[in-house]
């Protein structure tokens, strides 16, 4: 067996994973410019974990090469919107991935594939793992001349919109795991629900707006169900509204199709036109972009940036760099190419959708057979890697990118 390490090796971000002729994701770094895999690879097939630009980001760029595409049914639909989206956002930038026709043959070419169902991909029985992280989220096992386990992003706690990830992993040679928030332990969900909660409603009573910035796959759905089971009536806005009615399509993905459902009825959808109506009161909105790099929140901070009652509560990590940590570390955001300093409250709260520390490693204690683990997608892998070998009976490496390692 033959891995070749093309992105996500001590990073978060452009996850690309070459396991001899089999890619297992390919997505790109969302950065100002953005950045891309190793490149110079052939796959024959290609398994993508799941709809987030870092890992799938990049697929329609390998059509030319025609490979076999596998994927859940979910992830297959939230690719293409993923994929629309980032046309959209590179016509503004003058720099493209792919082009429209990429995106087309890539999903004709793409075979779902349900949790648990065994395929045959390039002389391996291939088969995903519900990774509980986004609808359709997969964890990747191939069976062949050895046993390998990729993680993907996993998150083994359960959440208001997803059950935790299934772990009963059949026996596994070679671990390959996401590093996120090694070392990191997430709050007690419930009391960060209602801190979260209490925080909005004090903003609504000292007469200000709460802005929700969310991730549209996944964490704004989230947020919308913890609302809705406190009695909150916000609006939405953004892309969370296209990805719901994708979710819809494919309600046995999700944990509770209903209660996603009422949380939705229970939230007013914005038209781009009314946006400049709704601030005319306190009001609770839920928006994209997660990172505040573009989308509606942008018009909503534009608007009340130097209001002090207001408060932009951020519900997800927040990569350096991007407007949501300038909000956080430097009270400020750029809004087209102006910076705009932040007079409003900034809040952060960790409704992450990775494994914490603990998850993590009881992942690694699960595979106790492997006899070597590679530790990816982090900004401390290294550090991981060194735990494993120091207390789990293997081997453990947190690879660069582009290193090439066979196993006999
Ligand atoms: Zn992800």
């Amino acid at each position: 067996m033959k891995i070749r390490f093309l992105g996500g090796g001590r990073e978060v971000g452009r996850s690309a994973i070459l396991v001899d002729d089999i890619l297992l994701d390919y997505g790109m770094k969302p950065c100002d410019p953005p950045l891309y895999p190793f490149n110079g690879l052939c796959p024959s097939s290609v398994i993508v974990s799941h709809a987030h630009l870092d890992h799938s980001g990049v697929v329609a760029n390998l059509m030319d090469l025609k490979p076999k595409v596998f994927m859940t049914p979910v992830t297959r639909d939230l690719s293409l919107l993923l994929a629309h989206d980032t046309l959209k956002i590179s016509k503004r930038q003058g720099i493209f991935p792919f082009e429209v026709e990429d995106v087309q043959i890539l999903m004709q070419r793409v075979q779902p594939v349900t949790y648990l169902d065994d395929c045959r991909v390039d002389g391996y029985s291939a088969r995903l793992f519900d990774a509980g992280h986004i609808p359709g989220s997969a964890s990747i096992y191939l069976d062949g001349e050895k046993r390998l386990l990729y993680t993907g992003d996993i998150n083994t706690l359960n959440t208001r919109l997803l059950n935790g990830a299934d772990t009963n992993y059949l026996d596994v040679d070679v671990l390959i795991i996401e590093s996120t928030y090694f070392g990191k332990i997430h709050p007690d969900r419930k009391e960060l629900e209602r801190q979260f909660v209490e925080s909005v409603i004090q903003t609504l009573d000292d007469g200000g707006s709460a802005i929700l910035p969310c991730f549209a796959i996944g964490r704004t759905q989230e947020i919308l169900m913890i609302l809705d089971a406190y009695g909150l009536s916000p609006y939405v806005d953004g892309m969370g509204v296209d990805v719901q009615q994708i979710f819809e399509r494919h309600p046995s993905y999700l944990r509770d199709i209903d209660e996603l459902q009422d949380a939705l009825d229970n939230a007013k959808v914005v038209e781009p036109e009314h946006r400049s109506s709704i601030l005319k009161e306190p009001s609770i909105i839920v928006t994209t972009a997660g990172m505040l790099n573009g989308g509606p929140v942008l018009y909503y901070l534009g608007k009340v940036h130097d209001d002090p009652r207001s408060k932009v509560l951020l519900t997800g990590y927040q990569v350096e760099g991007t407007n949501g940590w300038n909000a956080l570390e430097r009270g400020c955001v750029e809004i087209d190419g102006e910076t705009i300093p932040l007079n409003l409250q900034v809040e952060y709260y960790d409704f992450s959708a990775h494994a914490d520390d603990v998850g993590l490693k009881d992942i690694v204690k699960r595979c106790k057979n492997a006899e070597i683990v590679f530790t990816v997608h982090g900004d401390n892998t290294e550090d991981f890697a060194q735990w494993i070998r120091e207390n789990c009976n293997c081997d453990a490496i947190a690879p660069k990118n582009g290193d090439e390692i066979i196993l006999d």
